[in-house]
């Protein structure tokens, strides 16, 4: 049998919580408020994968004072500390994720940007098969699926 698990994002999140000053301090940053309030907008959204901009509009609707170029600079900051994923899509923004140190694929929505995330077992063994036919041992990979999704909020061709 084939695993299949397939996580779309509004169901929210289980695993590591890195929402305190010391786990902040142990990735090599000091916790001051713009990387805590950063850092919670991932934790407490039930959205996993968001833009820069959407960061920062999340914290302005909190009425939490920061410049569109910090939310930058912070989120620049996590992902070189290994705190947050840096995904670049087809939709032509980058998109961030926590770091949950599980591997999975994607499926984007190419009308409203929605991400959804999945894990096939026999994708992964497949792509491993076909880099070894061609004399490469694989390491890494990506792979992401472009659609529209059939969310009744997407006015998309789905
Ligand atoms: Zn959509
Ligand atoms: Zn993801």
């Amino acid at each position: 049998m084939t695993q299949y698990r397939v996580k779309v994002d509004v169901m929210g999140k289980q695993a590591t919580e890195v929402n305190n000053p010391a786990e902040l301090k142990a990735s090599g940053l000091k916790a001051t408020q713009p990387r805590l309030k950063i850092l919670e907008a991932f934790q407490q959204n039930p959205v996993r994968h968001l833009t820069a901009d959407e960061v920062y509009r999340l914290l302005l609707a909190e009425r939490i004072e920061i410049g569109l170029a910090t939310v930058y600079r912070v989120l620049t900051q996590f992902e070189q500390a290994g705190l947050l994923s840096r995904r670049y899509f087809e939709t032509g923004k980058a998109v961030y994720e926590l770091n949950e140190g599980d591997h999975h694929d994607h499926i984007v929505c190419l009308h409203c940007g929605r991400v959804a995330e999945f894990h096939d077992d026999q994708i992964e063994l497949r792509q491993r098969e076909i880099a070894r036919q061609q004399g490469f041992n694989m390491v890494d990979h990506s792979l992401a699926i472009y659609g529209y999704c059939a969310n009744p909020d997407c006015s998309g061709e789905g």
